[in-house]
């Protein structure tokens, strides 16, 4: 399965997966269909699957234009987003499997930014090899979505389920916003020189106009603040004392900033 990013809007990322050998596609969070269909063209690819993570516009928007040209496409999203998602064929909830080509991905319940938000976490193929996460506006490369209709305490247990996951995971997140992120992060974590350095080469990478995602989710664990609730750092940073008022605490003050 070949991953490629597809650049909409101001900064969001659209993935196709692609699978050479089926000449068939997948798309995760298609805003807009025209870069989509134009990377369908030059593959040469089919379209058999749209996965969505959430039901905003620039996630779900290219859907209805995607399904005039695949009428036959299935059409994934969270089962509490029924109705609010164009096209939707499949309901999913917390531990669906569901096979894309050759490949199965885990669904993952993570409410928070809307309250029916999922994620989609493909196993890594080969014996040490990569997982690939797919987590829309939940994770971002350095840190997280904004809550829109969740609260502290259930985005907590989003993100808890994601840290769970492999350090060897790469993390598709559907906006390139790590660089505004690390600045935030190095306002509450300015001791950690893990991130002092990723906070770097982020820089550096943007300086040139390329991209930060995916992220690799190891190293999310060590540097992305919305991870590191538990660090006494963190909590010292923003006075918070238990997990979840540190987490709270943390995203109000990342909405100002
Ligand atoms: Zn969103
Ligand atoms: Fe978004």
């Amino acid at each position: 399965m070949d991953i490629h990013r597809v650049e909409a809007f101001r900064d969001n990322y659209i993935f196709v997966l692609y699978d050479g050998n089926q000449g068939q596609a997948a798309v995760v969070d298609p805003g807009d269909a025209e870069p989509v269909l134009a990377t369908l063209d030059r593959l040469g690819a089919t379209l058999t699957t749209i996965l969505n993570t959430h039901h905003h516009s620039d996630h779900v928007g290219g859907n209805r234009q995607l399904l005039d040209r695949f009428p036959a496409a299935w059409v994934y999203g969270g089962a509490e987003d029924q109705g609010r998602i164009p096209g939707q064929t499949h309901c999913l909830s917390a531990g669906d499997r569901i096979t894309v080509g050759q490949r199965t991905a885990e669904v993952f319940f993570v409410p928070g930014h809307t309250r029916a938000h999922i994620a989609y976490y493909f196993a890594p193929a080969m014996a040490d090899g990569w997982g690939e996460l797919f987590c829309g506006d939940t994770l971002f490369a350095g840190g997280c979505g904004r809550l829109f209709e969740g609260t502290p305490q259930q985005m907590v247990e989003s993100l808890s389920q994601l840290r769970q996951l492999p350090d060897r995971t790469r993390v598709w997140c559907a906006h390139e916003y790590t660089l505004n992120n690390l600045k935030f992060a190095i306002t509450v974590d300015a001791a950690n020189p893990t991130l002092q350095t990723r906070l770097e080469q982020v820089q550096a990478a943007r300086a040139l106009n390329q991209p930060t995602v995916p992220a690799d989710l190891g190293l999310e664990k060590q540097t992305n603040p919305f991870l590191r609730w538990d660090s006494t750092a963190l909590q010292r940073a923003v006075g918070g004392t238990s997990a979840v008022q540190t987490f709270a605490r943390l995203r109000g003050k990342k909405d100002l900033f």
